[in-house]
């Protein structure tokens, strides 16, 4: 007798959409047009201009005009696509700089680029990991920690956020990786990296730090989670940045000892088989690093943001996550109420989009706010208004 399930057709699509729009759950795109001259201000067709407090672009650079130029400059001399993998034909002379500046601003021995963050854990998690092998996660880890350990084929065990008590618990049983976010991406809250390190150094293990919201933000050098904490390569081997949030581009990159890099580039499959990120592309990470590497006030500007947003939201009985991160979500638990309360912020002029289950566990559907150099003291003082009134019609403030 078989057991395989039929594959689903049409109608039962059609049914699971059905499905997801009753309860709250169905994505909908926002389509933006251009932005203003600020960066702040986004135009949107269906929503007209909004103060964008829900990107990743934390330094203020996506749409900075040093980006666009190199990225101008760059596509006149080397077009626009790569046309090959890098180990075929695509790897470029801006791959390179970029890779050798990553390293250098990572204080790594060398770094390798990944056309997106998620290619990269998985490059990461199939490479160190396989079958007969344990990974340990943290439970909140990023989707693509999650899918490249499934992907691995080794066993996957999933600890309590943030609690390296529950890590050391799954410990018990030899493991080859313990991964986890630095910055955790939707509570804002910091990985207890120290004690992971010692857990995972203890163990023998691979240490595997994803640190694409703390890169460029934290630390006074904007070396993320790792400088916050005084880290070095010895302690957490493996670091995966993306470079789509505080720097303002596109692609990703892992750093660290020279033979785990080359190791990657021989064997991990999203490396190996996709086309090269552009060149152009390239040429833009290279000037937002050189921009946040020379302009530290837009971390500080970032900082007076996140304190003076906390400061007045405590004010406003607005419910606060412990964060002192740009990330600062505001939890009203049903899909339902932050629906309502991101059309109430839009009609306003300000978005803040919803994120809902499976992003986040069931009943913790919250207001994602994400702050950025590029905001102003008084559209942060409006964003605050408008959320008080916001979280007083959902009931929680
Ligand atoms: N890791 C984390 C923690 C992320 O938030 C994201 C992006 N949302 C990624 C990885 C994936 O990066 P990319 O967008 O470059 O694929």
């Amino acid at each position: 007798m078989s057991t395989a399930v039929p594959a689903p057709g049409l109608p039962q699509l059609q049914a699971a959409l059905g499905e997801l729009s009753a309860r709250g759950l169905r994505r909908e795109r926002l389509t933006v047009r251009g932005f203003a001259a600020d960066g702040a201000r986004v135009l949107t067709t269906a929503a007209g201009e909004l103060i964008d407090f829900s990107s990743n672009d934390y330094l203020g650079l996506a749409r900075h005009p040093a980006l666009a130029a190199a990225m101008a400059e760059c596509a006149a001399r080397c077009g626009a696509g790569s046309g090959a993998s890098h180990l075929v034909t695509g790897h470029g002379a801006e791959h390179e700089a970029l890779e050798a500046e990553l390293a250098a601003f990572t204080r790594r021995p060398r770094a390798l680029l990944f056309s997106t963050g998620y290619m990269a854990n998985l490059a990461v998690l199939t490479a160190l990991a396989g079958p007969g092998q344990r990974v340990l996660l943290d439970r909140l880890s990023h989707a693509s920690l999650i899918d490249g350990a499934r992907l691995s084929g080794a066993a996957l065990r999933r600890f309590a956020h943030a609690d390296p008590q529950a890590a050391r618990r799954l410990a018990g049983t030899p493991f080859a990786l313990l991964g986890t976010d630095g910055l955790f991406s939707m509570d804002g809250d910091l990985a207890p990296l120290p004690a992971l390190a010692q857990l995972a150094q203890a163990h023998g293990a691979w240490l595997a730090v994803d640190d694409a919201h703390g890169l460029g933000v934290l630390g006074a050098g904007g070396g993320g989670t790792l400088e916050h904490f005084g880290l070095t390569v010895r302690e957490v081997p493996v670091l995966v940045g993306t470079l789509g949030k505080a720097f303002g581009s596109f692609g990703a990159f892992v750093a660290g000892e020279h033979d785990l890099i080359e190791f990657l580039l021989q064997r991990a499959r999203p490396y190996i088989y996709t086309t090269a990120l552009p060149q152009p592309v390239a040429a833009a990470t290279r000037a937002a690093l050189a921009l946040a590497v020379s302009e530290p006030w837009r971390r500080a500007q970032l900082a007076a943001h996140v304190q003076r947003f906390r400061a007045l939201a405590q004010e406003a009985g607005i419910p606060l996550l412990p964060s002192q991160s740009p990330i600062q979500p505001v939890v009203l638990g049903s899909a339902a109420a932050v629906l309502q309360a991101q059309r109430a912020l839009a009609a306003a002029g300000y978005c803040v989009v919803a994120i809902r289950p499976p992003t986040v566990p069931p009943g913790s559907a919250r207001l994602r706010v994400t702050l950025s150099a590029a905001h102003t003291g008084a559209q942060v003082e409006g964003l605050v208004q408008e959320l008080a009134r916001a979280c007083a019609q959902a009931g929680t403030a």
